[in-house]
């Protein structure tokens, strides 16, 4: 009895009738891993690495980045790591990559993937940097793209990914655009993350950075609903895998409506993890599927919460 309340506490994540559906860890860098390990993530789901870029005159050499990589790959023997390429420009400006001319909108200039147009060699660099780190390690390397737009911009990171030996490529889906189109994206690249905080922003045209505009960022909302539910049938259609990196997984009512959707695996902070895993445990998909149906009938992010709810007794 004893171990299956600690299966239950720190095992793989799973629905109540048996469904897996990993649970991963979000971290910046190897000072998160004793947290997600303590937490029982299965893996990571999101490795942001810009915070190696940051608050620097030089970009981090190839050594030092595959350092950084290795690290990570060695905590997970046998697990899956998912790391992002540089996320730069935004809210995260690097003094080493300016963007090409002024912007009066950041968010909607040169930032994610698009930065690496004018740098493809930071890119370059970054990608031989992690497949060194892979090479060896039993830990699953897959590297994936943040504010992906096109199918031309998928099949040129996955193009770059398979030239410099890496296994698995995948996109962020955080752009309205990628997610409308995620069945024409799909069979471009192995898999998707949906990153539920820029898909708000820029699907309710809300800075994210905004308080004031809270409501409009709120993951409930039918119309976010419906884009993760597009490009999670499309994944699932093309025999790809779904997952969720945004705050929105870290939800545990979200979360099972989540995979209610499609999502196949579930990425956040570790101190989420616990509670997650244990709303998983208490339903089964189908009662997740039931949950996901009624919250994109609901007209409003409130009462798609309490249709939620209604669906999936005991989670606040
Ligand atoms: C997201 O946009 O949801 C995401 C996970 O990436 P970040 O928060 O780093 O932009
Ligand atoms: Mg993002």
């Amino acid at each position: 009895a004893r171990q299956a309340v600690l299966a239950a506490a720190t095992g793989p994540g799973m629905t109540a009738d048996g469904r897996p559906v990993p649970l991963l860890a979000n971290i910046g860098g190897p000072a998160d891993l004793p947290a997600a390990l303590a937490a029982g993530a299965e893996g990571v789901g999101l490795y942001r690495t810009e915070f190696l870029f940051l608050d620097r005159a030089q970009a981090p050499g190839e050594e030092e980045q595959y350092a950084a990589y290795r690290e990570v790959l060695d905590a997970f023997p046998g697990g899956r790591v998912i790391v992002r390429t540089l996320d730069a420009g935004a809210d995260k400006p690097l003094a080493f990559l300016p963007p090409p001319g002024e912007e009066p909108n950041p968010a909607l200039g040169e930032r994610g993937l698009r930065m690496f147009r004018a740098h493809p060699q930071v890119m370059e660099t970054q990608l031989r940097a992690l497949a060194r780190a892979a090479d060896g390690n039993t830990a699953r390397l897959a590297v994936m793209a943040p504010m992906v737009a096109t199918r031309e911009e998928a099949e040129w990171f996955a193009q770059a990914c398979r030239t410099a030996g890496l296994p698995e490529a995948g996109i962020m889906i955080e752009v309205p655009s990628a997610a409308l189109r995620a069945a024409d994206l799909a069979p471009a690249v192995d898999f998707f993350s949906i990153g539920t905080n820029d898909l708000a922003q820029y699907a309710f045209a809300a800075d994210r950075q905004l308080g004031s505009l809270g409501a409009l960022q709120d993951p409930w909302q039918p119309a976010l609903l419906d884009l993760i539910h597009t490009a999670a049938t499309a994944a699932v259609s093309a025999g790809k895998g779904c997952g969720v990196c945004g705050e929105a997984a870290a939800d545990p009512l979200l979360a099972c409506v989540l995979v209610g959707l499609g999502v196949t695996s579930l990425s956040m902070g570790a101190a989420s993890l616990p509670a997650v895993r244990a709303a998983l445990t208490r339903h089964t998909a189908d009662q997740c599927g039931l949950a996901a149906q009624a919250a994109r009938e609901a007209g409003s992010a409130d009462e798609a919460r309490a249709a939620a709810r209604t669906q999936l007794p005991g989670l606040a």
